[in-house]
């Protein structure tokens, strides 16, 4: 059962819905378990979503992209979660790398990279995290020196999203170390045969498995002076922050559809499930709890749907966008572990989706800014 979305969704929206569920449960979840032992997806499964029109939903058809709005990339970010697909982070690449390309790119740039990210020639990541920098990210350490026509990076970086298939990468790094964030810019790096660029180890997760999540190294590696996203040094921090409401908001619309999926999965399950004479669904336990669960999800939705209707009038604020990432990730796990409870033993085998969404779920609290910044920039803004 879908919650009935508000104040943004249309006849046509429905349709693309539609057709987006029915491509992600019959072309991708089928490889998800092979993908999930592997620890990664093929690498194929890019062009096949560029094929398929799921990448770069919103970007301008002159660059290639679906020609849609913030409100495509929302049903792509909310069928691709309800269908717990992680092999390939659509978000990252296409919702979030190629808006910073958009936003701050030069012409050339936006040419160069836009086209190719929307057919799944170039897969997209964002290095941003080092080993001893996430939360505080003006602690990074990578740097990039301007060396005639190119800059110099060294750095690692951890935790990078698509890390293993990534060929454009943006780096986070120091061009001027003593400028605090002002010194701080976002490096493109074409990765292909790169000398002194290496990828590390693919890390093994807690959930969302079929992901590739790696470290990347570079080493002395020169990248062209053309390459600092809009040209231009020393704007990355604010780049990064103008950027961050609508990935958060991506993050809480991906908690939403989880939410539901988990939700309908318990409905039917208990439904099933005989328990001294009667089925599971009968007792006021198993009723109350799904009430409880229900209620938060609509709350969550409802919430959410303000939140997308806010992000297409270009009117969401930081301190709401952390609100719906906060809240709808920590709801998302609550939600969750009490449905995972009423399957029994059967909700800690993973053969289970609700054993898979209670791992998988997890991340929610930490990526794209931890809940507890989360609460620092709410808290902030408060005090203003
Ligand atoms: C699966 C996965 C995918 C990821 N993908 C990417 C990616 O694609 N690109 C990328 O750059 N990064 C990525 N990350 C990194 C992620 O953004 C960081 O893990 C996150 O920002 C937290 O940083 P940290 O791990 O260094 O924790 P720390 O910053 O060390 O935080 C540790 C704890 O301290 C708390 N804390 C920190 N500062 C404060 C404070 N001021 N007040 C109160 N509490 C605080 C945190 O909330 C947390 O609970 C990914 C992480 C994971 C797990």
């Amino acid at each position: 059962m879908d919650t009935p979305r508000q104040g943004w969704m249309d006849a046509d929206l429905t349709l693309f819905q539609d057709s987006t569920r029915r491509l992600f449960d019959k072309e991708f979840v089928p490889d998800e378990e092979k993908w999930r032992k592997q620890q990664h997806a093929d690498r194929e499964v890019w062009h096949k979503a560029g094929r398929m029109g799921l990448l770069c939903v919103s970007m301008p058809e002159a660059y290639g992209g679906g020609g849609g709005s913030f409100a495509h990339e929302a049903i792509v970010a909310a069928e691709q979660a309800r269908a717990m697909v992680y092999g390939f982070s659509n978000n990252v690449h296409s919702a979030i790398l190629a808006h910073y390309i958009l936003n701050y790119g030069t012409e050339a740039q936006k040419q160069r990279w836009l086209p190719k990210m929307a057919t799944g020639e170039l897969v997209g990541a964002i290095a941003m995290s080092e080993p001893g920098a996430g939360s505080d990210l003006k602690s990074v350490r990578t740097t990039a020196v301007r060396d005639g026509d190119a800059y110099v990076v060294n750095g690692s970086k951890t935790f990078i999203t698509n890390g293993l298939h990534a060929d454009l990468v943006c780096v986070v790094a120091k061009t001027d170390p003593q400028a605090g964030s002002r010194g701080v810019s976002l490096i493109m790096v074409e990765t292909r045969d790169l000398p002194g660029f290496r990828r590390g180890r693919l890390l093994e997760k807690l959930g969302q498995k079929s992901g590739d999540t790696a470290e990347l190294f570079f080493d002395g590696v020169r990248v062209p002076a053309a390459n600092v996203l809009g040209e231009a040094e020393g704007r990355g921090f604010t780049q990064l922050m103008q950027q961050l409401p609508r990935e958060r908001l991506l993050i809480a619309v991906g908690a939403v559809a989880t939410m539901r999926r988990a939700i309908d999965e318990t409905v039917a399950y208990t439904r099933t499930r005989q328990v001294f004479g009667q089925p599971l669904s009968d007792m006021q336990n198993t009723r109350f709890k799904l009430a409880e669960c229900e209620t938060v999800a609509t709350i969550a939705a409802r919430f959410v749907d303000d939140c997308i209707a806010r992000q297409l009038e270009g009117a969401l604020d930081l301190s709401t966008a952390a609100m719906a990432k906060w809240w709808t990730t920590q709801m998302n796990c609550q939600v969750i572990d009490e449905c995972l409870q009423l399957h029994g033993g059967y909700g800690y085998m993973l053969e289970y989706p609700i054993a898979r969404m209670y791992a998988d779920a997890r991340v929610g609290k930490i990526y794209g800014g931890s809940n507890e910044i989360m609460k620092e920039i709410i808290a902030r803004g408060m005090a203003a």
